[in-house]
């Protein structure tokens, strides 16, 4: 049997059970339908890109894996050297993992232990975001502010090692204020918060929370997990406002394959070398810079830029923003839309139910939760297919 997500085994619908992808498209053994959220936000350049697969079929030819301790590959240099370039500031220190919560989860230990190798031994706590998502594994779950999904949590009573405010500049400055010497760093999902419920916010709130990191000696974290590789019309955020210490996921590999990096800067790197390996960091995900993982995620890069994929953004963008002008209906809360993202919010869970089920008779895939029915579509998208995707949401408030 097979366990599936976020779900009530007993009560799940059926799943459709795709026999084929290729570009946008998903097949099912009688229906073909868009991709409307890029299977979990990862599949930025849509399935069967002919530059990814071949990049990985030449590696595994090669070989599939190897350790990474003790073993080093060209692969692995390559994609790291790339991101360095690609990365602003001194970003240039990956750690790969296996997964975007794994790679939150080093970040929170290089935060801590940061501080620690120097001998601040009070610095355990941190400053996150409410409605924040950085993950499924504990200490990420901790972090997060998603009762929804974390609820299991509860069983260990308050939270006593973050604090979570608003996304407002008043909040955040009263936060550092009171807090600052105990924190080791500020995390967040930088200008929007997927999974906590597509929620956008300003790029001033992240410049005072640079300023104030500055100012205060915390360190600051992007959880780019989502927001990386043009989501959000930057290619990272991070090329806006300079994090410490930088979390990449899902697109990373074009979604080929999970996996995962984060990427610390000159100052932090500097503070775990040394002549002892007490100040060394600590960590090692059996698959972590996997050959095949590493060689598609390079291929992926390259077609992002090659292919001036932020001006395929842009263009996603100004049609999501032309299409649902003026849209509107009695059910709506909010219409939020950023780069390769739009978020109809509605004010009842109640008014979305069924729409997957609509939008597959429609020809799109589509996975709305709660109160949100959202888009973010591969980048790959025509005008033609993106129209139809909204149409498809926009006809589900005509038609019910
Ligand atoms: C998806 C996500 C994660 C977790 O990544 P996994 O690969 O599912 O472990 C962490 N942070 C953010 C912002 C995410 O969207």
């Amino acid at each position: 049997m097979i366990w599936y997500p976020y779900v009530q085994m007993k009560t799940m619908p059926q799943p459709y059970k795709i026999i084929d992808a290729d570009g946008v498209y998903l097949y099912t053994k009688d229906n073909k339908m868009i991709d409307s959220i890029s299977s979990w936000w990862c599949m930025i350049h849509g399935y069967k890109h002919p530059v990814l697969t071949e990049a990985l079929k030449s590696q595994a030819d090669k070989f599939a894996h190897v350790m990474l301790a003790g073993l080093t590959h060209e692969p692995v240099e390559h994609f790291s050297a790339e991101l360095a370039k690609t990365l602003p500031g001194t970003l240039n220190y990956t750690f790969f993992s296996d997964s975007g919560s794994v790679s939150v989860e080093v970040a929170l230990k290089i935060a801590l232990q940061f501080y620690l190798n120097q001998g601040e031994k009070n610095r355990t706590k941190v400053l996150a975001l409410k409605h924040a998502y950085h993950g499924d594994t504990f200490k990420t779950m901790e972090v997060g502010d998603s009762e929804s999904y974390h609820f299991v949590l509860d069983a260990f009573g308050p939270k006593k090692d973050v604090y979570h405010i608003p996304t407002e500049i008043p909040a955040l400055e009263k936060a550092m204020e009171e807090h600052h010497k105990e924190l080791n760093c500020v995390l967040v999902e930088p200008l929007l918060q997927g999974a906590g419920g597509m929620l956008m916010y300003d790029l001033a709130f992240l410049q005072r929370a640079r300023e104030l990191c500055d100012k205060y000696g915390v360190l600051l974290v992007f959880d780019e997990v989502a927001t990386g590789f043009g989501r959000t019309g930057y290619m990272f955020v991070a090329d806006a406002v300079t994090p410490d210490i930088i979390c990449l996921g899902k697109g990373l590999t074009g979604g080929y394959i999970g996996h995962a990096a984060t990427v610390a800067n000159q100052k932090v790197y500097d503070a775990f070398y040394g002549d002892s390996n007490r100040l060394a960091l600590m960590h090692g995900p059996t698959f972590m810079a996997n050959p095949l993982a590493c060689s598609v995620g390079l291929a992926s890069l390259k077609v992002f830029k090659e292919e001036n994929y932020l001006g395929k953004i842009k263009k996603i963008e100004a049609i999501t923003k032309r299409e649902l002008a003026g849209f509107t209906d009695d059910r709506i809360k909010e219409i939020r839309i950023m780069g390769a993202s739009v978020c109809i919010e509605v004010k009842d869970p109640k008014y979305i139910q069924g729409y997957q089920q609509y939008a597959y008779k429609n020809h799109v895939f589509a996975r709305p939760f709660m109160s949100y029915l959202y888009a973010m579509v591969p980048y790959i998208i025509t005008e033609d297919e993106l129209v139809h995707v909204l149409n498809t949401m926009k006809n589900w408030f005509y038609i019910k």
